[in-house]
């Protein structure tokens, strides 16, 4: 029988602390969303490598989300210059840095045959079709053009919500409606003030999950000195949430 699957690579906010990476996550053993700053290091360490990937989608280019590419670049060069990655993420920008990744490697100087990418610019509100997903995007509400995506698995039926940086949209209930598994932002503090820009809180986040009824909440890009208090809130407003752990696969 196929699963659905999610494994966490990273789930820190801006600055991964020891043992974690910034937020980035596996799909199907074969879809990364986000890159953090050492992807490809601490996917071995859960037993990946990005030899098994297949696509690549980059939530929105701040740094924290693309920083490894190089490295996933340069690990794909070093152990098979046939390997094909599709990478995919919001058209105003993901050419330009994968670009620049390619530049940072010193590409052409050192003679190196480029790794087999193919990029693909992706619009809010479209659909893409990745393996055994198609996959449908929204505008997120941050300080630059960012895409929300969710996964609808063929094989089985599961869904996959993912919503990258944003603001509190009232939108996202209707976007997320049902998906079975919820993986959402909730950068700011207990204390902070909440934003409808920027990012979310995990008041906002419980709120969203419980209005879109999906099957379980799980917090990202969450920062880690609070993690019982913001847990606990979270689960006042909607009971499934919670907070993964680097290497956590969760079948959907
Ligand atoms: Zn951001
Ligand atoms: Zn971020």
């Amino acid at each position: 029988m196929p699963q659905t699957t999610l494994t966490f690579i990273g789930t820190d906010t801006y600055m991964p602390q020891p043992g974690n990476d910034t937020t980035s996550s596996i799909l199907n053993d074969h879809i990364l969303v986000d890159c953090g700053w050492n992807v490809a290091i601490n996917m071995t360490r859960f037993g990946y490598t990005p030899l098994e990937l297949d696509y690549l989608f980059i939530t929105h280019c701040h740094p924290d989300h693309y920083l490894g590419l190089a490295g996933v670049l340069l690990y794909m060069y070093l152990w098979d210059h046939d390997k094909m990655l599709k990478i995919a993420g919001p058209a105003e920008d993901i050419e330009r840095i994968v670009a620049q990744a390619k530049v940072y490697l010193d590409w052409e100087k050192l003679g190196w045959w480029p790794p087999n990418v193919e990029v693909v610019g992706l619009a809010p509100d479209t659909e893409f079709t990745a393996g055994e997903f198609t996959v449908s995007t929204a505008h997120t509400s941050h300080a630059i053009v960012g895409l929300a995506y969710r996964f609808s698995d063929s094989r089985t039926g599961r869904q996959i919500g993912i919503s990258g940086d944003t603001g509190y949209l009232p939108a996202w209930a209707e976007y997320f409606h049902g998906v079975d598994l919820l993986v959402y932002e909730a950068t700011l503090g207990l204390e902070d003030p909440p934003s409808d820009v920027g990012h979310s809180n995990v008041y906002q986040a419980g709120t969203i999950a419980r209005d879109a009824g999906v099957g379980r909440l799980y917090l990202a890009h969450t920062p880690p000195r609070d993690k019982t208090g913001i847990l606990a809130a979270g689960r006042e407003i909607f009971p499934q949430t919670y907070w993964p752990d680097p290497g956590e696969q969760v079948v959907v």
